[in-house]
C-alpha cells in the first residue's frame, strides 16, 4: 500500500530507516532515534545522503571534529576534492599562512597536511601572502599593491614541482626577471603543523541543519502532524531549496545547554532542542553537531501544535553511545 512521504508529500512504496542525527556522527546503541514506519522515502534518504549528508561529513568543521574527538578513525578520513568549502592554512611559522589540504596517509597511519599548488608574494611589511596557483595576480597588480616582488627571495612557490610549469605560469603573470632558485620539501616538516580552518557556510549545511532538527520533530510528533500544511515551508527548503521571504535557518555561536561556557571546553556529542518562540505560534529547533556551532531553525511559524507543550532537547553522546534527554529551559 502506498503512503505519503513526509518530505516530498508524495505517494511511495518504497521507504527507508532515515536516522535522525547521520550515521556518520556516530550511533547511540539500541535507542537511536531513527524514522522507520514509512516517515522517508527511499528518494528523499538518497538524496538527504548523497547531496546532504556526504559534505556535511567531508567538508564542514563539525565533521573534522570527529576525527579530533575521535568519533571516527584518522583512517576512515576523506574530503571533497570539488567545491570545497573548508579553507585550510598552515597556522605556524615558517609555513604561516600556506593554503594546505589535509589527507590520510597510508604510510604514516594518520591525518597529514599537504600544501596546494600557490604562490606566497612579499608584503610591505615582510610577510607572506599566499595565493593559490590559479589565482595568482599579475606582477603589475601586486606591486600596485605594495607587494616587493623584484627582491631576491620575495617569492615562494609550495606544490607545483615543474620548473618549466613555474617559469611559464610567472612569464604570463608579467614576472621579467623571475628566476627559481632550488626547492624546500616541506613534506616532512609540514605534517605536524597546527592548521586553521575557516569554513565558508553554504545552503546545503542550513539545509542538513533543517533536516536533522525536522526529523527530530517528526520522530516524537508522529508523521500525521508533520504531513499538516503547517511544515510546508521547512520540507519545501530542506528538500527543493524553496526559501521563504524570512530565515529559516541561522547560525549562532552560542552554547545550547545555558550551563555552558559559550567559549573554551564543551561537552563533546551533539544536541536538539526544539520549543515553542515567543510568538507562542512558531516552533523553533537548535541543533548542534559536535557541540560547537549552534543553528536555530524555524520549523513552523504558525503551528497547532503550539497549543500543547512541545519542549524538548537531548543530548547525543557518540562516546558512550548514549542519549540523554535535556530539561529546556
Ligand atoms: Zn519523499
Amino acid at each position: 500500500m502506498n503512503e505519503k512521504c513526509v518530505y516530498c508529500l508524495k505517494e511511495k512504496n518504497s521507504f527507508n530507516r532515515e536516522h535522525v542525527i547521520p550515521q556518520s556522527f556516530g550511533t547511540f546503541g539500541s535507542n537511536t532515534f531513527v524514522l522507520n514506519h514509512n516517515e522517508v522515502c527511499s528518494a528523499c534518504n538518497e538524496y538527504f545522503s548523497k547531496d546532504l549528508e556526504l559534505s556535511l561529513g567531508r567538508d564542514s568543521i563539525e565533521g573534522r571534529l570527529r576525527f579530533k574527538e575521535n568519533i571516527k578513525s584518522e583512517e576512515e578520513f576523506k574530503a571533497l576534492t570539488k567545491n570545497k568549502r573548508l579553507i585550510e592554512k598552515a597556522h605556524e611559522e615558517p609555513f604561516k599562512g600556506v593554503y594546505i589540504e589535509a589527507r590520510y596517509s597510508e604510510q604514516l597511519q594518520r591525518i597529514e597536511a599537504i600544501p596546494l599548488p600557490q604562490a606566497g608574494f612579499l608584503n610591505k611589511d615582510n610577510i607572506f601572502d599566499y595565493f593559490l596557483w590559479s589565482e595568482i595576480p599579475t606582477n603589475e597588480e601586486l606591486v600596485a599593491r605594495g607587494y616587493q616582488t623584484d627582491k631576491k627571495g620575495s617569492t615562494r612557490i609550495f606544490g607545483v614541482f615543474d620548473f618549466e610549469e613555474i617559469n611559464k605560469k610567472f612569464a604570463e603573470k608579467g614576472f621579467k626577471y623571475f628566476k627559481t632558485e632550488g626547492m624546500i620539501d616541506p613534506d616532512s616538516t609540514m605534517t605536524d603543523i597546527s592548521c586553521e580552518i575557516t569554513e565558508c557556510i553554504g545552503e546545503n549545511k542550513f539545509k542538513v541543519m533543517a533536516k536533522i532538527a525536522f526529523n527530530y520533530f517528526i520522530y516524537f510528533k508522529g508523521k500525521a502532524i508533520c504531513l499538516s500544511k503547517d511544515f510546508d515551508v521547512i520540507r519545501n527548503y530542506i528538500r527543493y531549496g524553496n526559501k521563504p521571504n524570512y530565515p529559516l535557518v541561522i547560525p549562532k555561536d552560542k552554547a545550547i545547554l545555558s550551563d555552558e561556557p559559550i567559549a573554551g571546553m564543551r561537552r563533546s556529542g551533539h544536541i536538539i532542542t526544539v520549543n515553542k518562540a515567543l510568538d507562542g505560534i512558531s516552533i523553533v529547533a537548535q541543533v548542534s553537531l559536535m557541540n560547537y556551532l549552534s543553528y536555530s531553525i524555524c520549523l513552523s511559524r504558525n503551528c497547532q501544535e503550539t497549543k500543547n507543550d512541545i519542549r524538548r532537547g537531548h543530548f547525543f553522546d557518540p562516546h558512550n553511545k548514549q542519549i540523554l534527554e535535556l530539561e529546556v529551559r
